[in-house]
């Protein structure tokens, strides 16, 4: 018998994501994990979304369990865009298509945008499956350099004019998994220098509505330049619940239709039950008012990382303190070892996720991730106290 051909070489030549690798690792019972960034099951409002599915059946069960269109349930499109609306960015039904999660949102803007060999741009570090999606689709990855508040802009456009590049894809606020937010003034230069040079944004934003202190800034997409030049990313992932697998994806109309093309092709459309059951929590539930308790609940969780951090880690170790999201980035001292550190903390039933793999350029070996959302304030201490011990 002859052998099979063989895998294409997109997949050969991809790393599979060294994070699912690590939850492998601290999926064992007992494991204080600061490692996925996983929300917290018990603040899923089970009830609200049972009882919303509930309706959603008794209203209409046909057409929740029928095809249907690829652009999403109308009123699904019609209650995202009024929440973007009501945050400052003017936004009708038609702009926004309804995704499986944001990461498809991801997968289609990579397919409607980058063929084999175009340049796209990154923050270093940056979202490893965004990382995964652009290489997978024979990007050129290239990295722009960040400093503690992101983003440099005199580097930025001195990288655009000589790589000409078709995209930046940036998460400017609370990002994965620095946790860092891109400050108002820098956020003004990224839109003048795509408007100007010529780019596409695409602006990624599954944190914003996780604001434990401070003023929401405006997103990129709202910026004099960049209104019709960034496709910007939502999801329902962090405010309700990741298994929902909605998110949303705003953008110009030919590029939207273009990523609807793409979805077409992908996956039909996103579950029909599962967004029609959305439209109706919230038609039904305010929603700001649950996101409220979670933020409340986290803020907490964040303090209480912070609080302990200093006596876990070796002297010597930098942290940054966000604003809100669910991730710390933090430096081990001269000498030390993110991954080195990981098994030994693994051995004592403390996870995190060592920084390297994140990034696009020359990775840093003292960084690490920590998330502050899966664990009570108490569990989160126990876990430092392991953390010390290694
Ligand atoms: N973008 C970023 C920056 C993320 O951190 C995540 C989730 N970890 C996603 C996109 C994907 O989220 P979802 O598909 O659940 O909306």
């Amino acid at each position: 018998m002859a052998p099979t051909p063989a895998l294409a070489d997109r997949v050969r030549t991809t790393k599979p994501s060294a994070i699912r690798e690590i939850l492998a690792v601290t999926s064992r019972p007992g494991t204080i994990s600061f490692a996925g960034g996983l929300p917290a099951p018990e603040l899923f409002d089970t009830e609200g979304l049972r009882a919303a599915y509930d309706a959603a059946f008794a209203r209409s069960a046909r057409r929740a369990l029928q095809y249907s269109t690829t652009e999403g349930a109308p009123e699904l499109r019609e209650a995202v865009a009024a929440r973007l609306h009501g945050r400052g960015l003017p936004t009708c039904a038609d702009d926004v298509l309804i995704t499986t999660g944001s990461q498809q949102g991801l997968a289609l803007i990579t397919t409607a945008l980058i063929g084999p060999g175009d340049a796209v741009l990154v923050e270093d570090p940056t979202y490893l499956a965004a990382l995964q999606g652009f290489a997978l689709a024979g990007a050129r990855l290239i990295p722009v350099p960040c400093d503690e508040e992101g983003i440099l802009p005199d580097a930025l456009e001195e990288i655009v004019a000589r790589e000409r590049p078709k995209l930046l894809y940036t998460v400017p606020t609370f990002q994965n998994p620095t946790g860092r937010t891109l400050p108002a003034a820098r956020r003004a230069a990224v839109a003048e220098i795509a408007a100007r040079l010529g780019l596409w944004l695409l602006e990624d934003d599954p944190y914003g509505d996780l604001r434990y202190e401070g003023r929401a800034l405006p997103w990129l997409a709202a910026h004099p330049g960049a209104e019709d030049r960034t496709a910007l990313l939502g999801s329902f992932s962090k405010v309700m619940a990741p298994g929902l697998r909605l998110g949303w994806l705003r953008a110009p109309a030919a590029l939207l239709r273009a990523a609807v093309l793409a979805k077409q092709a992908a996956d039909l459309h996103t579950s029909t039950v599962d967004q029609l059951a959305t439209a109706e929590y919230l038609r039904t539930v305010d929603l700001d008012a649950h996101v409220a308790r979670v933020r409340d609940a986290y803020r907490i969780r964040r303090d209480a990382l912070l609080a302990g951090l200093g006596a876990a880690l070796p002297a010597g170790s930098t942290w940054n303190r966000p604003e809100g999201g669910m991730f710390v980035w933090a430096r081990l001292p001269e000498g030390h070892d993110a991954t080195a550190l990981f098994r030994e903390a693994a051995a004592r039933g403390v996870a995190f996720v060592p920084g390297a793999p994140f990034f696009a350029g020359t990775p840093d070996p003292r960084a690490l991730r920590l998330s502050f959302t899966t664990h009570t304030a108490e569990e989160i201490e126990e876990g430092l106290r392991r953390l010390a011990g290694a």
